[in-house]
């Protein structure tokens, strides 16, 4: 779950981290009373409009805006709610503001880059800092890898003093900067393994004129899997950032991923559904959704998953490809009966089942007076929905 840069702001507060502070509003009615309050609470004379969206790049698409007064920041503020910001992570649809932050200016002396995230290859945290920060991270990584400055975590151990030190001493920090680097790297690595965090990215991570260590924005990501641990973590999910098909396919425990082809696979079991996407590539089609039911099919998660699959207008055909191995296949056949008659489809049907009582499955297809084609083998299968979708 990836949540805005304001809320990981809260959590890096909780954590005692120092930080842009600022104000979020929803709406434009809000504007002058934000502004105001950032200018008493903060003492800021100047400021930062920043959108809210889950996409990072927002300085360059035109979502973060300096402002020297109360005007010009509130000019902006008119700008930025409401727009459809595209940045490199939004792809070319952009996205809707519907939050924006008002900050504090800080002058900034220097920008630096903090991340931590799981390095699977080594099955170790990582903790990278670079004295490359700034909007141009992705473009250091790929022709300055040797900027960033690694350091693997041994698990149970934490952060280690002296891991913390090497990072400061990294970024050519001394001093009292150098202490506060070290004070909060740990707490940030704390923060990541307490919250179930996937990712943190301090990205700048400054040293103002004043010389003082502050996170000007912040990202995080984290563990779907743990979020029920995190009560005060899951209340920031914001449904309107995500895919509505994918929220929808999550309240019924399905796994659904949109993507750009026609046909819709339902599928149970991820490598199932991965070697089902492949099958339809090599013969020639392309998959439109990737939609794992799960172990435990039956009628209501074949009709959810029928209706999640055709609320995209890109499916022209669909390929159920079941192995009954838990679930028995007849109970399935019963189900996609159901669910046909139930949702009168639009599109060709194709259905492959295999495994515990295939023949009984395959019968009562052949017996319904659904139109549902009815397929032999993975290959047929995958023949015969490319082709109904090209049809
Ligand atoms: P991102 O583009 O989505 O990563 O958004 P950031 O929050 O990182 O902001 C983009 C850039 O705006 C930063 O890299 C800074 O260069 C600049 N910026 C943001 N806040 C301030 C600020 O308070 N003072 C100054 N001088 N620049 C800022
Ligand atoms: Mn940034």
């Amino acid at each position: 779950m990836k949540i805005h840069e304001y809320q990981a702001k809260e959590l890096l507060k909780a954590y005692d981290i120092p930080i842009q502070d600022g104000v979020t509003i929803e709406d434009l009615s809000q504007a002058e009373a934000a502004v105001d309050q950032v200018s008493k609470e903060l003492g800021a004379e100047q400021y930062v409009i920043k959108a809210q969206v889950h996409a990072g790049g927002r300085g360059k698409g035109g979502g973060v805006k300096f402002s020297t007064s109360r005007e010009s920041a509130l000019e902006n503020i008119q700008n930025i709610l409401g727009m459809t910001l595209v940045t490199h992570q939004t792809g070319a649809e952009g996205r809707l503001v519907k939050k924006v932050t008002v900050a504090e200016a800080l002058d900034i002396k220097q920008e630096f880059y903090a991340a931590i995230t799981l390095d699977r290859s080594r099955g170790q945290d990582v903790f990278m800092v670079s004295s490359e920060g700034g909007m141009e991270i992705e473009e250091v990584a790929k022709t300055s890898p040797e900027k960033i400055i690694k350091v693997a975590i041994v698990p149970g151990f934490g952060l280690r003093p002296f891991q913390a030190r090497n990072l400061a001493r990294a970024l050519g920090l001394e001093g009292a900067a150098a202490k506060q680097a070290i004070s909060m790297f740990q707490k940030l690595y704390e923060l990541y393994r307490e919250l179930d965090c996937s990712i943190v990215e301090i990205n700048p991570l400054i040293v103002t004129e004043q010389g003082n260590l502050v996170a000007l924005d912040a990202k995080m990501n984290f563990d779907d899997n743990a979020l029920y641990l995190h009560a005060n973590v899951a209340e920031m999910r914001d449904l309107d950032e995500e895919d509505p098909a994918e929220v929808e396919a999550g309240k019924y425990n399905l796994n659904y991923i949109k993507l750009d082809g026609t046909v819709g696979c339902m599928v149970n079991g991820a490598g199932l559904a991965m070697s089902t996407m492949d099958i339809i590539m090599q013969v020639g089609g392309s998959p439109a959704n990737f939609l794992d039911v799960g172990g435990g099919a039956n009628v209501e998660t074949v009709k959810n998953g029928f209706r999640i699959i055709l609320s995209d207008e890109n499916v022209k055909a669909v390929l159920i490809n079941i192995f009954g191995g838990i679930v028995r296949c007849d109970r399935i056949a019963n189900g996609i009966i159901e669910a046909v008659k139930e949702l009168d489809l639009s599109v060709p049907v194709v259905v492959r089942l295999e495994g515990t009582n295939a023949d009984v499955a395959k019968g009562i297809l052949a017996n319904s007076d659904v139109a549902i084609i009815s397929a032999n083998s993975f290959e047929d299968a995958a023949q015969k929905v490319v082709e109904a979708a090209k049809s």
